[in-house]
């Protein structure tokens, strides 16, 4: 029986839904609307629609933003005045620096600059100390956007063995974080599962991700998790985003929707998943420092 389609665009739909009630009461009760700056460096163009992307989503909700476009090679003290000056500005609950930046730039400065009490990306060295020891104050977006898809399909990852393919600091590494901590009322998002993390060094991969009742590939290689690579009934969720032709594709191959018993399609999955989060985040912010 092919796999169950795990749609983020709809459960993504659902919460912007549900975000956009908050909103609605937030400023029936007088409160201001929460409001992300957006800063984009340069003019890649997969960037500019990324961010179009989640400014859209933003006013869609009631969430105010702004864009900061730089050119591509702004000198990096131009960009650190930028986001001192947006930390300082009680109208922004979130700062979002879409990466890559270009190389002249030194993207952990940069990052490491924004307030971490509006770092709605998670990406602030605090925030990463806070997530590690069970007490977030922002989960990441993409490895949150995840566990959102499990949970409201009703996967439940307590006890599951969960294989992670890829450990960067973005997906991989806060998703395992994430998914192996204890679930508690100040983390609430404790995945309870014993987690596996794979990269570009493990020995037999394929055995590895065998082991997976719920196999997640954050790799960006297309097709490279085979059907023969999973465990028949195992859930499987496609983070990766490769283009290939022209065409978006992800990290699992075609044939796996035979043998998984859920699986994210690629577009239409985690994606959506990732910006809803960060709409979840930015209201966060604002509800932690504005009430
Ligand atoms: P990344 O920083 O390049 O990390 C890739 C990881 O995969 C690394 O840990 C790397 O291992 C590992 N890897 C590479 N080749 C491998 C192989 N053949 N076997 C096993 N592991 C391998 O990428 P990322 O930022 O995490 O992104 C991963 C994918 O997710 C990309 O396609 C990206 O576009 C996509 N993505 C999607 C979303 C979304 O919203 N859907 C968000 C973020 C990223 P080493 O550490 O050993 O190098």
């Amino acid at each position: 029986m092919p796999a169950i389609r795990l749609d983020g665009k709809l459960l993504a739909q659902t919460i912007r839904t549900e975000i956009a009630a908050r909103l609605t009461e937030r400023v029936a009760e007088g409160k201001h609307p929460p409001g992300l700056a957006a800063i984009l460096v340069g003019d890649n163009p997969a960037s500019q629609v990324y961010v179009r992307n989640k400014r859209k989503a933003c006013e869609e909700v009631g969430i105010r933003s702004w864009l900061f476009p730089l050119a591509a090679n702004v000198p990096q003290r131009q960009l650190l005045d930028l986001i001192a000056e947006l930390n300082a500005n009680p109208e922004v609950h979130g700062i979002l620096v879409q990466l890559p930046l270009p190389s002249h730039l030194d993207e952990k400065a940069v990052l490491d600059a924004v307030d971490p009490t509006i770092d709605v990306d998670c990406f602030h060295p605090e925030n990463v100390g806070l997530l590690s020891a069970g007490f977030p104050r922002f989960y990441p977006c993409t490895p949150h956007g995840c566990v959102q898809l499990l949970r409201r399909n009703g996967i439940d990852t307590a006890g599951k063995e969960v294989v992670i393919v890829g450990r960067s600091n973005i997906v991989g590494k806060p998703l395992a974080m994430m998914l192996m901590q204890k679930r508690t009322a100040m983390n609430a998002m404790g995945g309870d599962a014993t987690v596996t993390v794979a990269h570009s060094n493990t020995a037999d991969l394929a055995a590895v991700c065998r082991r997976a009742d719920i196999l997640i590939a954050a790799v960006g290689v297309p097709g490279l998790i085979t059907a023969d690579m999973v465990r028949p009934g195992a859930v499987v969720l496609d983070v990766g985003m490769n283009t290939v032709n022209g065409k978006l594709v992800g990290d699992v191959a075609p044939g796996v929707a035979e043998i998984a018993s859920a699986l994210t399609p690629v577009p239409g999955g985690v994606g959506p998943m990732t910006i809803a989060m960060l709409l979840e985040n930015t209201v966060r912010a604002a509800e932690l420092l504005d009430g």
